[in-house]
């Protein structure tokens, strides 16, 4: 089914200004604002950013404020929000704007882009939402819409399905509205165009939509069978000394990188969990601990894996505590520990211990 780019401009950009959520970030959209809400949005929901946009603005309301902090005090504002990197690449690219740009932000998608960071998408947002720029922003959202639009049967992560799809988004964006077009694609995804079930009734676009006529809203976007996820056991041990406990940073290079977290890791092939805890401890602070019994197992789910953290309460039997695989360790009181960022899954062991 071929597409009218004016109906469908029109069509969307009507809906739009019917049903646009409001956002801090989008009634007067200020360049360090979009920025940041573009970076916490990605993998994220609206709801679950709204609060921690308006914490983060609040600290570090502006690029010099950002590039001025400690990457800890970000951590601790971002813990929670998950995808860590994320953090990071927004600190070092506050960075790089204040020491290289002296204190600009960029304009065009093609100069956000060399931001650590920013990807096509990202770059695409901000310049179409904070400076009208004429260039498209394909994310999760919009590949949906437009794969049901067009009746795309192919498998929809490959880069060749996205680059159609973002042929199509240039040919029909609008040009006066060009971040408003962007935002409705995504709003339609995210409100009427749903992964499941897509409230076709309601939609702008049902008259022109070939998934919606040919009733293959189910199979479309088409996406090949996961592979299973793996499981890993990884140990994670509560070593206390008087009224503190041991903690230790992960480095900088590491996933969660910057983070602290109750030291321990991952189970090898032919040992017992709680010798996991005594090898780990060895291995990565250098002292001998001795493990008391089990305070608990708390599953987690990351992207590309899924762990058992199982947790030990330990005393140190010999040795001082040093950062030998670790960025840096610190003996801390209980209360002390929510001044430290933690992954989520460490936040619930400081929850039982708090
Ligand atoms: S008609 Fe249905 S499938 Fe097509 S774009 Fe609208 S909500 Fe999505």
């Amino acid at each position: 089914m071929a597409l009218d780019s004016g109906n469908v401009r029109r069509a969307l950009l009507r809906w739009f200004d019917r049903h646009r959520r409001p956002m801090p970030w989008r009634d007067d959209p200020q360049p360090y604002q979009v920025w940041i809400s573009e970076v916490m949005l990605q993998q994220t929901q609206v709801s679950t950013v709204m609060p921690y946009f308006e914490r983060f603005i609040a600290r570090f309301p502006t690029v010099a404020d950002l590039a001025a902090a400690d990457l800890q005090a970000v951590l601790e504002i971002w813990q929670g929000l998950g995808y860590y990197t994320r953090a990071r690449n927004l600190h070092q690219a506050a960075r790089v704007v204040m020491d290289e740009r002296g204190g600009a932000l960029p304009r065009p998608a093609s100069e956000w882009q060399t931001l650590p960071g920013i990807g096509p998408y990202a770059g695409g947002a901000i310049a179409s939402i904070a400076f009208g720029e004429v260039v498209p922003a394909v994310d999760g959202n919009v590949v949906r819409v437009f794969t049901r639009l067009l009746g795309i049967r192919k498998d929809s992560t490959k880069p060749a399905v996205r680059r159609d799809i973002t042929r199509e988004v240039t040919k029909m964006i609008a040009p006066r509205r060009a971040g408003d077009f962007n935002q409705a694609v995504m709003e339609l995804g995210a409100l009427v165009c749903k992964p499941r079930n897509p409230d076709c009734r309601h939609c702008p676009l049902s008259r022109c939509c070939t998934a919606h006529a040919k009733e293959l809203t189910s199979r479309i976007p088409y996406r090949p069978p996961r592979k299973p996820i793996p499981h890993i056991d990884v140990a994670a041990c509560v070593i206390r000394r008087g009224d503190r406990v041991l903690i230790a940073r992960r480095r900088p290079d590491q996933m969660l990188g910057g983070l602290w977290e109750f030291p321990g890791g991952k189970q090898e092939p032919n040992e017992t969990i709680e010798e996991t805890a005594v090898r780990e401890i060895d291995e990565e602070i250098g002292i001998e601990i001795r493990v008391r019994g089990k305070l608990g197992a708390i599953p987690h789910a990351f992207s590309h894996f899924k762990m058992t953290l199982h947790v030990f309460d330990c005393a140190p039997v010999r040795g001082r505590a040093r950062a030998v695989t670790v960025d840096a360790v610190k003996w801390v009181t209980i209360p002390d520990l929510h001044a430290y960022p933690f992954p989520a899954a460490d936040r619930k062991i400081v929850a039982w211990l708090t």
